[in-house]
């Protein structure tokens, strides 16, 4: 058994509790599982009692003498055991770099070196302190809010590391230890994390196992894990700098990876947005440019959807208005984002391949067929929404609704572009939106999709995400026909289409046609 002392979380501190509970030594309603001070006082107590140096740290003199009286210890995981970093854990993402932060937010305060007060009156004002699951902490509200969600989506896999993890702190006001820039702190959109009794030093090679546990979940939020710095910092997790652009910058700003360069369209518009370069992937170039039909000319951009995760870096939310000739359609939202894979609806978790199994999968989806069943996530190619405000508690820190804002709904069709190899033509799916999934989260689609699009794998439900459509410099495109579902809606039943696989297919071929043939 580890070493129980102040400040450690876990299940074996729980039955730590439980035991001076019953030696009567501890007077609570339930034990906790944290080490705190009236834990520390009754440890001492016990130990005392029994002649041992009475220090309230739990070692192995402590826990003989224990065993003794009944105490009957609990394993757990020792997720404060140091572990090798890996390669690779940034991919896509930068550090927030200094420039970034003082011109989107100003000066934080002094460059003191302990933490001293915010003196910048905005960031002052969104600084709040609330519980984001494992404990309470003090940070810029947006980051705050997407670290309730790291946790909320760490604990659904990882219990027992969330259950365990404690934090070394997030807003202070202060440089970074040997220089003269402001700690991303400074800021409060970082975090220091860790497990057990104590921190993972600065500048140690190796990182807390629970940490590398966690690292995934903040990877996917774009967080930047300070493990990646040159002095490693392996308890520390930042907003990248791709994703404070995005959120701090309003989505006004055009995000774009370190090393991107966009590509120039082949026949650029005649009249494209003002002032907002049109980026599409290389293999879309040739068939979503002007001079095949696309019409550009009606395309606004909409950056402030830009914000929802998934979206590529660079890559803007465009809708086209004023469409003629499309069956009860008049705009189009496009956009280019990741593909994740989704096999609900389907039998099982490992129907396509027992080999994997899907943790999330549902067996019900958000649209149903004309009688009523689930669409199935092998035979349907469906995309998903994600969820409007209304139908959630999660924050959507401003973003807007796909439903309420922009009308694009469950059971309207669109159209699907990728091509995984650099060369060669592009794959199509027609496809429905046939789900709804996270808040603030773009680019979930069926397996069918997947397979449609010839994205590698998809069946064992390795779509691309976010990092590696970072990584390709490219997207899935989808282009949805907003309103186009709603005639096949069955009467008093929103969630159900009279649209099957082929209806969809039909359908989504007129629409797209007709969008390729505008009066010019
Ligand atoms: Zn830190």
């Amino acid at each position: 058994m580890r070493t129980l002392k102040f400040g450690v979380k876990g299940d074996d501190v729980a039955a730590w509790q439980r035991f001076l509970q019953s030696q009567n030594l501890l007077n609570a309603d339930e034990p906790d599982g944290i080490f705190g001070q009236e834990t520390l006082t009754a440890t001492v107590a016990f130990q005392r009692q029994h002649g041992l140096v009475p220090d309230g740290v739990v070692g192995q003199a402590t826990i003989t003498i224990a065993q003794e009286t009944g105490f009957q210890p609990v394993q757990v995981t020792d997720l404060a055991g140091l572990v090798a970093i890996p390669s690779g854990i940034n991919a896509g993402l930068s550090p927030a770099h200094l420039q970034t932060m003082l011109s989107l937010f100003g000066q934080p305060g002094q460059l003191t070196s302990g933490c001293s007060r915010i003196t910048n009156a905005e960031l002052a004002r969104e600084t709040v302190t609330e519980s984001v699951g494992p404990f309470r902490v003090t940070g810029w509200q947006p980051a705050v809010a997407r670290l309730r969600d790291i946790f909320t989506q760490a604990a659904a896999a990882e219990p027992e590391v969330v259950n365990q993890v404690q934090t070394a702190g997030m807003s202070c006001v202060r440089r970074v230890a040997g220089s003269q820039n402001f700690s991303n702190h400074s800021f409060g959109t970082a975090v220091d994390l860790f497990f057990g009794p104590d921190v993972d030093p600065r500048g140690d090679p190796h990182t807390q196992l629970g940490i590398l546990k966690l690292a995934p979940f903040f990877h996917s939020a774009r967080w930047y894990w300070g493990a990646g710095f040159p002095t490693v910092d392996s308890m520390h997790f930042e907003m990248s700098d791709e994703l404070i652009r995005e959120v701090k910058g309003g989505g006004s700003r055009i995000v774009v990876a370190p090393d991107f360069v966009a590509p120039q369209l082949v026949n650029p518009p005649t009249n494209p947005p003002v002032g907002i370069p049109i980026r599409l992937p290389d293999y879309a170039q040739d068939v979503l440019s002007a001079a095949q039909g696309v019409p550009w000319s009606n395309a606004g951009a909409m950056p402030q959807y830009s914000g929802y995760l998934g979206m590529m870096p660079g890559s803007l939310f465009y809708v086209f208005h004023n469409l003629v000739g499309l069956p009860g359609v008049t705009s189009a939202a496009f956009y280019e984002c990741k593909l994740s894979s989704d096999n609900d609806g389907s039998a099982s978790p490992d129907d396509a391949d027992p080999s994997f199994h899907d943790p999330d999968h549902q067996n019900n989806t958000s649209l149903h067929d004309a009688s009523g069943k689930a669409l199935n996530a092998f035979v349907d190619a469906y995309a998903v929404l994600p969820l409007d405000q209304s139908e959630t508690s999660t924050n959507k820190h401003g973003l807007p609704d796909f439903g309420a804002d922009l009308g694009l709904r469950i059971g309207d069709v669109g159209v699907a572009f990728w091509r995984e190899s650099n060369s060669g033509a592009p794959r199509q799916c027609f496809y429905i939106y046939g789900d709804k999934g996270p808040a603030v989260k773009l680019g979930e689609g069926s397996v069918k999709m997947e397979v449609q699009l010839g994205v590698p794998g998809a069946e064992k439900g390795n779509g691309h995400e976010a990092s590696e459509i970072i990584a390709m410099h490219k997207g899935i495109i989808h282009i949805g026909f907003i309103g186009s579902g709603t005639p096949f809606l069955v009467p008093g039943h929103p969630d159900q289409t009279t649209l099957d696989a082929t209806g969809v297919i039909a359908l989504g071929q007129k629409l797209f046609a007709a969008f390729k043939n505008q009066p010019v």
